[in-house]
């Protein structure tokens, strides 16, 4: 079969390297992108030739348009990182709460045959087991760990009651090319990537051996299409993740010998809400999807690092001058049904 597919949140960091490999994957008829921009950029998508629904999960007209039709949807939108939430939980509670439960309850009504949906590592929180198994008790510790449990907690009550077919993946932590590295919540692996490439300290929350399970982006996105083209479902959340546990110190020190240059670290006071140690354990994804493979962290870092030298600091790590990445349009239909084309002006993943 071949799977017409809506991926939420497609314009974020996952979403466009999940659109592009969509776009390649076989078993995949056509995709389209249901974004609000809030914190993704039409940018990451340049090139990758999508049809673009520019609107919010929690707008009704949005929602219908890019459920129609589909057979199955991804659903990564949402607003992350556990310090926004902080800041502001009930944002991050309508984007990823509500937003999940509307995205469903729409995806019902069109008759979409497979939701599959990004939860969160985050939400095991208090529990200290390592490495997580997908029945150890959660406990979030932030309101964003809370809006991820409910994202999933959503997906699978949805699948007993309704008989709709879900299948909800705890996220670790993400990395590769396409990933921001230029807000104020930014993701760790990014933010080391490009102070070290412009020559100026990395940061650690703390003494830098907190660690966590990075998994680099490619093998998020194999994961996903793999579920949607096989139509996984599973009764419980399943962990993406393969049990490659690594503290920031040893990622700096792998950074230290891609660029064969020492780095400076600065130390801040730890961040509140955030878990000390995550590892997954990867049995379950292991026996779901037999073929997924861990990409080790030295390599996904030569790749990330590579992106971030080619589309943001250049090799010396001053400004990229030039837009290197060739131009294609990508379909937009705003939330009033008008369609138009645009091509995006700046860098992309
Ligand atoms: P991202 O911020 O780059 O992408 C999220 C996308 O969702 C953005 O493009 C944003 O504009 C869009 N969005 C936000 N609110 C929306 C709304 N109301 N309506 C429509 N679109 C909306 O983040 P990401 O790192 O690509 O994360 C994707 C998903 O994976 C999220 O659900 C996140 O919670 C989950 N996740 C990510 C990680 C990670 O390490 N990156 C870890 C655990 C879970």
């Amino acid at each position: 079969m071949s799977v017409r597919l809506l991926i939420t949140g497609g314009a974020g960091f996952i979403g466009a390297n999940l659109a592009r490999s969509a776009l390649s994957a076989p078993g995949i008829a056509h995709v389209r992108v249901l974004d609000d921009l809030s914190t993704g950029t039409r940018e990451a998508l340049r090139g990758v030739d999508v049809e673009f629904v520019l609107g919010s999960l929690l707008d009704d007209t949005a929602l219908r348009r890019a459920v129609r039709d589909r057979d199955a949807v991804i659903h990564l939108g949402a607003l992350p990182s556990v310090p926004r939430s902080v800041r502001d939980p009930v944002a991050s509670h309508h984007a990823n709460a509500t937003g999940t439960l509307l995205l469903l309850q729409a995806a019902r009504r069109a008759d979409v045959g497979h939701v599959v949906v990004a939860s969160s590592s985050s939400v095991y929180g208090a529990n200290p087991a390592l490495p997580k198994d997908e029945l150890d008790w959660t406990r979030p510790l932030s309101p964003y760990a809370v809006s991820k449990l409910a994202t999933e907690a959503y997906a699978l009550a949805f699948a007993s009651t309704y008989q709709l077919a879900t299948l909800a993946f705890r996220f670790f932590n993400v990395y590769g090319p396409g990933q921001r590295h230029d807000h104020a919540y930014a993701a760790v692996i990014p933010r080391f990537v490009y102070a070290a490439l412009r020559g100026e300290p990395v940061v650690y929350q703390g003494d830098g051996r907190q660690s966590r399970d990075f998994t680099y982006v490619d093998t998020v996105c194999s994961v996903l299409l793999d579920a949607v083209r096989r139509r996984v479902t599973h009764a419980h959340p399943v962990n993406l993740a393969l049990g490659s546990r690594v503290d920031l110190v040893t990622v700096v020190g792998e950074l230290e010998r891609i660029l064969d240059r020492p780095i400076t670290v600065r130390h801040e006071t730890p961040r509140p809400g955030d878990v000390r140690h995550s590892e997954a354990s990867g049995v379950l994804l292991r026996q779901l999807f037999p073929e997924v493979r861990a990409v080790p962290i030295a390599d996904g870092l030569v790749a990330t690092v590579d992106w971030f030298q080619t589309f943001v600091t250049g090799p010396a790590g001053s400004a990229v001058a030039v837009d290197r990445v060739p131009a294609a349009p990508v379909e937009v239909v705003d939330q009033v049904g008008t369609v138009r084309r645009t091509v995006a002006r700046t860098r992309s993943c």
